[in-house]
């Protein structure tokens, strides 16, 4: 899928080399077509050693279990939405501890997704009937028998089986970086 418009000035993009690369470029304008990427972000909650699962009502993936999350937004801060997300998805508030686990997929799409380690704060697992129609906290052995989609088996043995505690927010940056989300080792 090539882009054909500029998203600034609706003119046409032409192919042209642009730093030794070619990408769609506008004729009219300063617009650079970099690529097409998206962002998403997962919870990993554990409570007296069960894991919190949410069952997709929607494609891709409808009926399978996975964890919840989404897209981030263009101007929230990812901490902020993935809170926003398992709240919405399944009504419990979690509050996010690290960054556990990162997975990348260079495709048409490029996407990254970011997993993060949650503290449960309160709630009972209730599905939205939108995104969701099922949510629960299960052991690693009835996930087993459960439609457990691949890559969430892969992040369940994550947040059971993590080897170290992931990427904190740095509480105190040795230089004031306002406006950014840091995370360190
Ligand atoms: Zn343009």
């Amino acid at each position: 899928m090539e882009a054909k418009f500029c998203m600034a000035c609706g003119d046409e993009l032409e192919t042209r080399d642009v730093d030794g690369t070619m990408r769609r470029a506008c004729i009219s304008c300063s617009f650079v077509h970099w690529g097409s990427y998206s962002i998403g972000v997962g919870a990993l909650v554990i409570k007296d050693g069960k894991i919190l699962l949410v069952r997709r009502a929607q494609e891709p993936g409808r009926g399978y279990w996975t964890n919840p999350g989404g897209y981030i937004e263009q101007l929230e801060p990812i901490e902020a939405t993935i809170e926003r997300e398992v709240l919405e998805e399944c009504g419990v508030e979690a509050a996010v501890k690290s960054v556990v686990a990162l997975r990348d997929q260079p495709r048409s799409i490029h996407n990254i997704y970011i997993a993060f380690e949650m503290e449960y704060v309160s709630g009972e697992p209730i599905p939205d009937n939108v995104e969701v129609d099922a949510a629960g906290f299960f052991s690693l052995q009835e996930l087993e028998t459960m439609n457990v989609a691949g890559f969430t088996r892969w992040l369940a043995d994550v947040a059971f089986h993590g080897r170290t505690q992931g990427l904190t927010v740095d509480p105190a940056p040795v230089v004031p970086l306002n406006g950014y989300g840091l995370y360190r080792v």
